[in-house]
């Protein structure tokens, strides 16, 4: 995109399972008024409708047939919160479930479904200010973004709030069992061929293990006023 046609700006939040990134990206887009995108979220529709159809995850023939029947769209409900919708339905709070994260973590390594979704991405940061969260944001999908940070903290950091996540939600899983599947979705999506997870090399890496959620929010906000001149 040429300087003349971009007219947003862009903050490409990177890194990977539960490091933080949609919290931290909610508040910081609803303190500076800018949207924010969970493309996780997208990437778990596809999952849903993936384990919907009883089609084996990792057949990426079989994946890619089901793309063209696909219809994923978002929306904002009024506090501002991201909805999924697959051919109409609201599938919300069913692409949250443990299950649907391996999942997704499957299907985003085929390559047809991550040109899939690409267009989607992209258009969001065309029509609005946005704070974007994923796992290729920075070096894929908006290359060109105008702050990227990469937001991690140690595996057993990010299980821990998973855990804490998960019970406070009504859905108990065993630490133990969220520790592995941080650890295979993190070999998962740093390994995979196309778009793995890494930290651009002009993204600035954030750790967050030892930084509360306030304090990691802060100075993500920092670094978005700094580098955006705000
Ligand atoms: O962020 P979240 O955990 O909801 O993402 C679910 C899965 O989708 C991740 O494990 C990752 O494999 C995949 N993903 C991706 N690229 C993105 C966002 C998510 O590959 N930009």
């Amino acid at each position: 995109m040429s300087s003349e046609e971009k007219k947003y700006v862009s903050v490409a939040l990177d890194g990977p399972s539960g490091a933080g990134k949609s919290s931290i990206a909610r508040s910081v887009a609803q303190e500076l008024g800018f949207l924010y995108v969970d493309t996780g979220a997208i990437y778990r529709t596809v999952a849903y409708c993936v384990r919907q159809k009883g089609v084996d995850p990792k057949d990426a023939q079989a994946v890619a047939a089901l793309l063209p029947e696909m219809v994923i769209t978002m929306g904002y409900d009024g506090a501002g919160l991201q909805r999924m919708y697959l051919n109409g339905e609201d599938v919300t709070k069913e692409i949250r479930l443990p299950e649907i994260s391996m999942c997704a973590s499957q299907v985003s390594e085929i390559p047809a479904v991550r040109d899939f979704l690409l267009d989607m991405q992209r258009d969001m940061a065309k029509k609005h200010n946005v704070i974007m969260d994923g796992r290729d944001i920075a070096t894929v999908v908006l290359p060109d973004a105008d702050v990227k940070i990469y937001l991690t903290a140690s595996a057993e950091e990010r299980a821990k709030r998973r855990h804490r996540e998960l019970r406070e939600q009504g859905t108990p899983v065993d630490y133990g069992v969220i520790l592995v599947e941080i650890e295979e979705r993190d070999y998962n999506d740093t390994h995979r061929a196309t778009a793995p997870l890494k930290r651009a090399a002009d993204a600035v890496r954030l750790d967050t293990s030892e930084l509360n959620f306030e304090q990691s929010r802060q100075e993500v906000l920092r670094l978005v006023r700094e580098q955006l001149s705000l």
